[in-house]
């Protein structure tokens, strides 16, 4: 039987080229999106399932969940790669807006970790991957995007916690990684890497066999300092 996968952001830029290559690689994904009309669109053109979530709303994670439990859609691997970029000095941002990117690139992993890591615990089998970034090293810290940095950092930590949750407890491997600069909204057209490029490692880590690793962090394939 194959592994169902789920992405969150899928609609769009790294999100939707890792779905597009989970399903390459003979994985069943459910593409999820906040944005109905461009995730079902995605979907469409993939082959894949759409599922409306958006993962700054508790409601949405909880419902989604409950349709794909309804469906007897088990999910093996969850990558959480919804995420926001916005801007604003640390001295003089907004408290809405850290809580604004605190809610898509914290919250938001940690609520799909609760709704989908318990059945792959009961399972013994499941691969997370948290989409990060070189931005949330504490090792490689610079004084860019400060909002997006700490919830980055965060999210590093939330998934060594939640490796830590899965020890002993079966094949279940919960990393995070890095895809590098890609040429996405986010990244601009600047950006050195293609969103094919960025994805690679995600795949990677979807797809590890068992004695692969876990409570990583990860670029190209290979470790990368916290
Ligand atoms: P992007 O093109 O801006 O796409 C971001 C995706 O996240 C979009 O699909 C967006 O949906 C979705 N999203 C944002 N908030 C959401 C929410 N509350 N619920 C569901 N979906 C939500 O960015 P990207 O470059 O593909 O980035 C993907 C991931 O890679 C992010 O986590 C980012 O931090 C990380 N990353 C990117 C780079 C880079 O250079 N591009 C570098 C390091 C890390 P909408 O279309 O509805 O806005």
């Amino acid at each position: 039987m194959p592994r169902t996968a789920l992405v969150t952001g899928a609609n769009r830029g790294i999100g939707l080229e890792a779905a597009r290559q989970l399903g390459e690689a003979g994985l069943e994904v459910v593409l999820t999106a906040r944005d109905t009309g461009a995730g079902r669109a995605a979907a469409v053109e993939l082959g894949a399932r759409f599922e409306h979530l958006d993962v700054a709303s508790d409601d949405s994670v909880r419902e989604c969940a409950a349709r794909l439990d309804r469906d007897r859609v088990e999910v093996d691997v969850l990558v959480n790669n919804a995420g926001v970029l916005l801007s604003g000095g640390i001295l003089d941002v907004d408290d809405a807006l850290v809580r604004e990117t605190l809610e898509a690139n914290l919250l938001g992993p940690l609520r799909t970790a609760r709704a989908f890591m318990p059945p792959m615990l009961a399972r013994g089998y499941g691969r997370v991957v948290n989409v990060s970034s070189g931005s949330g090293s504490l090792t490689e810290a610079s004084p860019y995007t400060p909002a997006y940095s700490i919830s980055k950092a965060a999210l590093n930590m939330l998934t060594r916690q939640l490796a830590f949750a899965a020890e002993g407890r079966g094949d279940v491997k919960v990393n995070a990684m890095c895809p590098g600069w890609v040429r996405t909204d986010m990244g601009g057209g600047a950006a050195p890497r293609t969103p094919a490029e960025g994805a690679d490692t995600i795949v990677w880590l979807a797809t590890l066999p068992p004695d692969g690793p876990t409570n990583g962090f990860f670029r190209d394939r290979a470790p990368a300092a916290w």
